[in-house]
């Protein structure tokens, strides 16, 4: 086994690094069938209204990885991001998320749940991004007004004439669009009004110290300040207590997410929630 040092004692070769680097390959190889061999799966968290009408759902991917159980997105994305399968992976979703809407759609008590879906920075600048999206909207029979694609600060700004080109082209179809983890990109308030967005989505860093950090407090109240001056809807992500629900009402938020409510559930419980609460008409 090789091992190198420099004259600082730091160990550029070493098992441990080597069992990160295998960690890796393995997780990059098990991402490239996972797919074929059907291992993904959406789990749907509630979106309630002030009122407790559940609003829609916000789809969230799992990967139910053999021997290692049901993996988080936070622990793959990344890498599949880096090694492209995000592109067929996102479009899955997209398809697996608008399926499942076409299912409520045709019960006459959900027809008007929404259905949030995360896009990533590489999937959204693929050239047939639109297409690929009215493809599936069209193939399923969704209403594209309940689909509302959730974009990143981040992924905006790295090409906003194209974003904002992209998000025309979808929205003039009915597609409506989030701003996912608000308040942690560097938006500038310059494009942020040329957007054609319907909502922002207040980070759940912010919500977790309403209450006990001022400064919290004072950003969640400037970020529904400016949704409500740009005719967008708010929702807050990540509600875990009363006093952060409270708080944020209190400042004129009028959707919450988060484990107050509801975890992600797997489909049947999602639908079993469904039919034990009061869904908005
Ligand atoms: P996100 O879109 O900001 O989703 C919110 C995350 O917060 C989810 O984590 C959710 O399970 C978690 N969460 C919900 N309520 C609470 C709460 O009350 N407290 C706390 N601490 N966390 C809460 P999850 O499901 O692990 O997803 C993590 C991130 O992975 C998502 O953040 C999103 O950026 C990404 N992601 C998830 N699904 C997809 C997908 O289908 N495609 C893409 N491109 N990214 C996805
Ligand atoms: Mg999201
Ligand atoms: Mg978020
Ligand atoms: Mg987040």
């Amino acid at each position: 086994q090789i091992k190198a040092r420099n004259g600082h004692g730091l160990c550029f070769f070493d098992p441990e690094m080597q069992q990160k680097i295998q960690q890796r390959v393995d997780l990059e190889a098990d991402l490239r069938v996972a797919l074929a061999e059907q291992q993904f799966c959406l789990y749907y968290q509630p979106q309630y209204t002030l009122q407790g009408e559940v609003l829609g759902a916000e789809a969230l991917l799992r990967w139910q990885r053999p021997e290692h159980g049901l993996v988080s997105p936070g622990e793959f994305i990344a890498v599949a991001e880096a090694c492209e399968i995000i592109v067929p992976l996102g479009q899955w979703v997209i398809r697996a998320a608008c399926e499942q809407l076409a299912l409520w759609q045709r019960d006459p008590r959900l027809q008007q749940l929404q259905l949030a879906v995360n896009v990533s920075a590489r999937q959204f600048r693929q050239a047939d991004f639109v297409p690929q999206v009215m493809d599936v909207v069209q193939a399923t029979g969704v209403q594209p007004h309940l689909l509302k694609l959730e974009l990143t600060e981040s992924l905006v700004i790295e090409d906003v004439q194209g974003a904002i080109a992209k998000m025309q082209l979808l929205r003039a179809q009915g597609v409506h669009f989030s701003m996912d983890d608000f308040g942690t990109g560097h938006s500038s308030l310059t494009y942020l009004t040329q957007l054609p967005l319907q909502q922002l989505k207040i980070d759940q860093s912010f919500v977790r110290h309403l209450g006990t950090q001022h400064t919290d407090g004072v950003i969640v109240q400037t970020i529904i300040g400016m949704a409500r001056n740009l005719g967008l809807d708010v929702i807050a992500e990540g509600v875990e207590t009363p006093v952060q629900k409270d708080l944020l009402a209190a400042y004129g938020c009028e959707f919450f997410q988060g484990y107050l409510f509801s975890p992600p559930l797997p489909i049947a419980a999602f639908d079993a929630l469904l039919k034990a609460s009061v869904v908005r008409s």
